[in-house]
C-alpha cells in the first residue's frame, strides 16, 4: 500500500451503526447498536478511518430533509462521544431510481466509495465495508474491499435468508466484523 494512503472501515449506517428503524430522521429515535462505541474505538486504534457510507433514499421521497438527516448524526455524534468514541466522516446517497432517476452514488454503485477515497486518500484493497444489505455487500465488492462482512443485525437475517454474494464474511455485529478483520478473534 502507497505510504500516503490509509485504509477504512465502510460502514453502512442504519442496522449497522443505530438501531434501524426505517426511514429514520429524528434524533429521539437514534439509538446505538451494542459494541459500536469500541468497534469504532477499535478501527481508530489500528490507523484506519471509520467513514460512514449510507443510502438515504428518504430524502427523494421528500420524508426528511438534509438538515433533518444532519441532526440525526450529530446525536450519533454526542451518543458516542458519551463513549468516547466518534466516527471520521459521513457519505450520503440522496436519490432513489423511482423519485430521481438513477445515480453513481446509492449503493450497490461506488459513488460515495470512490469521493471518499479520492478526499480522504484511502487505499480500498486495505479497506473493508460492513453492512446489514445485500447492496451493502455488493457495493463493498465492487469497490475493491479487502473484505466485506454481512451483520446480523438490522436486516442482516432477512438478507442471510435470501443468500449473500460469494466471498461475503457473516458476522454477528458491527464490533465482531471489526474485530475479525483486525484478527483479534473468531468469528
Ligand atoms: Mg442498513
Ligand atoms: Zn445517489
Amino acid at each position: 500500500m502507497c505510504p500516503q494512503l490509509r485504509g477504512a472501515a465502510f460502514l453502512d449506517r442504519d442496522g449497522v451503526i443505530n438501531k434501524e428503524v426505517n426511514y429514520l430522521h429524528e434524533p429521539k429515535k437514534t439509538v446505538l447498536l451494542p459494541g459500536v462505541a469500541e468497534a469504532l474505538n477499535l478501527i481508530h486504534a489500528h490507523g484506519y478511518l471509520a467513514v460512514i457510507l449510507t443510502n438515504q433514499s428518504g430524502i427523494a421521497r421528500k420524508m426528511y430533509d438534509v438538515t433533518a438527516m444532519e441532526a440525526v448524526h450529530a446525536r450519533l455524534r454526542e451518543l458516542l462521544a458519551a463513549e468516547h468514541a466518534d466516527f471520521d466522516a459521513v457519505y450520503f446517497c440522496p436519490h432513489h431510481p423511482d423519485y430521481t432517476g438513477d445515480c453513481p452514488c446509492r449503493k450497490p454503485h461506488t459513488g460515495m466509495f470512490d469521493q471518499a477515497t479520492r478526499e480522504l486518500g484511502i487505499d480500498p484493497g486495505s479497506s473493508f465495508m460492513v453492512g446489514d444489505r445485500t447492496s451493502d455487500v455488493e457495493a463493498g465488492i465492487r469497490a475493491g474491499c479487502r473484505t466485506s462482512y454481512l451483520v446480523r443485525t438490522g436486516y442482516g437475517l432477512k438478507t442471510l435468508a435470501k443468500g449473500v454474494p460469494a466471498g461475503t464474511v457473516v458476522t454477528d455485529n458491527l464490533l465482531s466484523a471489526v474485530r475479525d478483520f483486525f484478527g483479534e478473534t473468531i468469528r
